[in-house]
């Protein structure tokens, strides 16, 4: 365990805000998690767990104990047909990818540069380009903070959907993440549906080459946020009854659709707010970028509240033309923890 010296989170949260704690302590082990976690309880202190900080935005200063979870750690087993892999929370996802790599194991390509702690990617189910972290979950393990108990849910336990899973509910408050446990097949599958992955054939495309491809079409696309604080896709993708689907489909033909069930498709957020004219849209110093419209950036010092008020904006503006009310998948984070990100900007 050991304690930040600052209580600034202007570091620890890729957006870029600044706002502060009262007291930031560094998780290394479970003990040292426990320890942080009674002492925050004893001082009365509101606490927050953090990963990377790429998911998160601090509407104003935290009253209360951060823990930065850092617990690290990766064990490799196998069997016949499959690796298994057990990952503790505070390792970095992109350098886990990029450690399997070196060791030829395959099968997260498709996850990389996806910024953040592994102990994150259960929460909310991170995916991109076809494959969801559900595709290559065994388990998660988590502690009951109170107690101390270690708990392992299978893959299927943990109601993994859309950005969603049983961590953002039953087992958010009060609960944390210390390890994942991943199980790669040796019999290695390309997932090829989309973007520019799809120029490739199966039998002959090797996983780097999908490593090298994704890699380049999130930079190419996306806003690094070492450069431009952002917090990746600010909004869900939604999903409308497919009526409604029909109906904007028949106006807008190009509208990029996805089936979802029988009855609901889920449309892109970001074209929904391209077609709001909003790119590059300002207020104070956060923006829509330019390039990718589902993605808000902090242009210049933007406060926490310069981003609700945009996010604000932006939500009004795409229920006018669409009748759709966007959700966002960052998560909201107020004086004494989280705070509904829906109220804040509808
Ligand atoms: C440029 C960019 C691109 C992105 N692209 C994608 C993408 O393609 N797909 C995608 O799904 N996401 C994407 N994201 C979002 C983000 O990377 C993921 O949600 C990631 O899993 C967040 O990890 P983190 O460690 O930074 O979480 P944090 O932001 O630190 O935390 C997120 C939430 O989890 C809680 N939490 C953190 N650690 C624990 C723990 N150990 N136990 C319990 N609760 C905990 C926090 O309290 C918070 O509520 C992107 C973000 C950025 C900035």
């Amino acid at each position: 365990m050991s304690v930040c010296q600052s209580t600034q989170l202007k570091i620890f949260n890729t957006f870029g805000i600044s706002a502060s704690a009262d007291y930031i302590g560094i998780a290394t082990s479970i003990e040292s998690l426990l320890t942080l976690w009674q002492e925050a309880i004893e001082k009365n202190h509101p606490i927050l767990l953090l990963g990377g900080g790429s998911n998160v935005l601090f509407t104003e200063n935290f009253k209360g104990t951060v823990i930065l979870n850092r617990i690290l750690g990766v064990n490799i087993q196998e069997s016949d047909i499959a690796w298994h892999i057990h990952v503790g929370a505070g390792e970095n996802w992109h350098e886990l990818i990029t450690y399997l790599f070196k060791q030829q194991i395959y099968g997260l390509e498709n996850l990389a540069l996806i910024p953040g702690n592994v102990g994150s990617a259960p929460i909310q189910n991170i995916g991109a380009y076809g494959i969801e972290f559900k595709h290559v979950c065994e388990y998660v393990d988590f502690i009951e903070l109170k107690t101390g108990n270690s708990i392992r849910l299978t893959v299927n336990e943990c109601q993994f959907a859309y950005r969603d899973s049983i961590f953002k509910h039953q087992y958010k408050d009060g609960y944390a993440i210390a390890a994942v446990g991943l199980c790669l097949n040796k019999r290695w599958e390309p997932i090829l549906t989309y973007g520019a992955l799809a120029q490739f054939l199966r039998e002959n495309v090797t996983p780097k080459q999908i490593f090298d491809t994704v890699c380049e079409m999130r930079q190419s696309k996306l806003p690094d946020p070492a450069l431009m604080g952002n917090a990746g896709s600010f909004f869900k993708n939604p999903i409308v009854p497919i009526e409604l689907a029909y109906k904007i489909k028949s106006e807008y033909p190009d509208c990029p659709q996805y089936p979802h069930n029988e009855k609901s498709v889920k449309i892109a957020a970001g074209w929904l707010i391209d077609q709001c004219q909003l790119k590059g849209y300002s207020i104070g110093g956060a923006a829509v970028h330019t390039k990718q419209a589902l993605v808000l950036i902090n242009k210049d010092n933007a406060t926490g509240k310069d981003v609700v008020a945009l996010a604000a904006y932006v939500y009004n503006k795409v229920a006018e033309k669409f009748n759709i009310f966007l959700e966002p998948e960052v998560r909201f984070i107020g004086s004494e923890g989280e705070i509904d990100a829906v109220e804040c900007i509808s």
